[in-house]
């Protein structure tokens, strides 16, 4: 089956007896033992059938073997996190998701040596990956990063962290299996925030870590099941719904994101586009060589008040969150970033004037009308 097929058929089976279209929502939380054969499903913060058919067409999009789904991006990636020991080392870039900045911290706290560094550049991942001096552990790449959409080079980065025996994890939440597949670039684990484009219509919260790797499969399992951070069974359902429908809504948000960057770019109160699309972006050329398409997010330097801005969008909702059917606008600097140090944040280029921007399924001429008629209503000079 192709990638699209399998959107809609992987977890599928119907359950004997009824002939359902669609599996059952299995909401139980305790099963008899004596009416399975053999007997399989114990207490579902361990085991849940509706859980398990989301897992199993999460593996099968990336032609893997495993999948295992939790109540947040979050809970995935704190279940990722619980591989390392202190005395460990990491190597994560240094744009990330403003969670994953808390979530770092707390692993230094614990005791594992955290270097967050570019890797969308060579020269610094490799200087970083190859350091002579001390082990390596993990790499934690975003790509594309959050809120600048930096590029980095998922192939070229697992071979030099293989070399050194350290597992690779991507978080590839803004580009969804349908745009990348890490798995088959070269790194170990996927990691998703469903939230975003799985579920897709903003409406559920869900996580999940996709690996071939049985070794993985049983830690994470075990892990899981004693942290109690597995998806609900409700929330499963709704993701696989989302999930039927991710390549319709990515290309859509995808041509969305391409003619709002056009009509962005021509304005004279927006200083800088961020959008790999675009020729002039750095990570342009890795983007066309390891995606489907540059993604349904854009960021921009706005030279105007960013709150006035978002005030005044209509259809642009101003809020956190991306990948869902409804378009978005958010400052970065006080909501998706407002927990990451002032000073930091400036170093990576996040500033006050930054704009992100995670498009819809709307019409892209009404995005268009909505982004620019309030930028020209609002932006001081113009
Ligand atoms: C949202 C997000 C997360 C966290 O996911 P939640 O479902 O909100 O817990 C992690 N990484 C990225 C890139 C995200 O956008």
């Amino acid at each position: 089956m192709r990638f699209d097929t399998r959107l809609v058929h992987e977890g599928q089976t119907p359950s004997p007896g009824s002939g359902d279209i669609v599996p059952p929502l299995h909401l139980a939380v305790t099963y008899s033992r004596s009416a399975q054969d053999p007997p399989r499903y114990f207490y579902s913060r361990g085991e849940n059938p509706t859980r398990e058919d989301l897992e199993r067409c999460l593996a099968a999009l990336e032609d893997v073997g495993f999948a295992t789904a939790y109540a947040s991006g979050q809970a995935a990636a704190m279940t990722a996190l619980s591989l390392l020991r202190a005395g460990d080392r990491l190597v994560a870039s240094d744009d990330v998701y403003g969670g994953t900045h808390q979530l770092l911290d707390l692993a230094r706290a614990q005791g594992v040596t955290v270097d967050q560094v570019d890797l969308s550049d060579a020269q610094h991942r490799d200087s970083a990956l190859a350091q002579a001096a001390g082990r390596l552990d993990m790499v934690w790449l975003e790509s594309p990063s959050n809120p600048l959409l930096k590029i980095a080079d998922i192939a070229a980065v697992s071979a030099v962290a293989h070399d050194r025996g350290a597992l690779v994890l991507v978080d590839n939440t803004l580009a969804s299996p349908a745009l990348q597949q890490p798995l088959a670039l070269g790194a170990d684990i996927s990691l998703y925030s469903a939230t975003k484009f799985l579920g897709g219509h903003l409406d559920v919260l869900g996580g999940a870590l996709v690996y071939d790797s049985a070794d993985l499969h049983e830690r994470f399992l075990a892990y899981r099941t004693m942290a109690g951070n597995a998806a609900g069974a409700m929330d499963c359902f709704l993701i696989h719904r989302g999930v039927k429908t991710l390549s319709l809504r990515v290309a859509r948000q995808v041509d969305n994101a391409r003619a709002v960057v056009a009509a962005l770019t021509a304005q004279p109160a927006v200083a800088a586009v961020h959008f790999p699309g675009l020729a002039e972006h750095p990570g342009h050329e890795i983007a066309c060589r390891q995606m489907r398409g540059p993604g349904a997010l854009a960021s921009f330097e706005y030279q105007g008040d960013p709150a006035a801005l978002m005030d005044r969008c209509r259809l642009f909702a101003p809020a956190v969150s991306l990948g869902g059917v409804r378009s978005l606008i958010e400052c970065p600097a006080f909501m998706t970033h407002r927990p990451v140090p002032r000073e930091t944040r400036l170093r990576l280029g996040v500033t006050d004037n930054l704009i992100r921007l995670s498009m819809g399924i709307e019409d892209p001429a009404d995005l268009v009308d909505d982004l620019i008629g309030a930028i020209q209503d609002v932006s001081p000079t113009h």
